[in-house]
């Protein structure tokens, strides 16, 4: 199976929930008010997907201008515009906050950072260098995993991810 080269996006500000989705699935999500033609034209050199609602930007390659106003509708035609796949999906590998990368931690950074109960239900942790935050499988709650996959129509919960 051939991998496709992993996408990377930069979200206009005022797309900020959509970012954040972007991150829950795995994607580098920058979130940065777009106002000049030289910035796109610079991510897009960089071979970013820019992302935005501003008309005045729809055109270039590899600029989606959105026209819906939920969040996750956003992200249904974003997947389609982009061409993203349930295969690029990777599940705790941003901080919805930061965009910055997780790193996997030791469990017992985890005590007390976390409820009881998951420390003693989850055998590895997952932690962001910026803001320290921790990750576990379940950490993002299981309602939003299940309405992104009904709108996707994508599973990203195995059957193995508990619940
Ligand atoms: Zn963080």
């Amino acid at each position: 199976m051939t991998e496709a080269p992993e996408k990377h996006f930069v979200v206009d500000s005022m797309l900020g929930k959509l970012a954040k989705w972007l991150r829950i699935l795995g994607f580098d999500a920058r979130c940065e008010r777009l106002d000049a033609r030289e910035q796109i034209e610079i991510y897009q050199k960089q071979g970013f997907f820019l992302i935005t609602r501003n008309r005045r930007w729809s055109g270039p390659p590899r600029v989606f201008c959105l026209t819906a106003n939920n969040p996750v509708e956003q992200l249904r035609e974003l997947v389609s515009l982009a061409g993203v796949t349930p295969q690029e999906v990777r599940l705790l590998e941003r901080c919805v906050r930061c965009n910055e990368r997780l790193m996997e931690t030791a469990s017992e950074d985890a005590l007390g950072q976390v409820p009881d109960y998951v420390f003693e239900t989850h055998p590895s942790f997952h932690r962001c260098p910026n803001c320290e935050r921790i990750y576990w499988r379940g950490s993002h709650p299981k309602r939003m995993v299940q309405r992104l996959e009904q709108t996707l129509g994508w599973t990203i919960l195995s059957d193995s991810a508990g619940s």
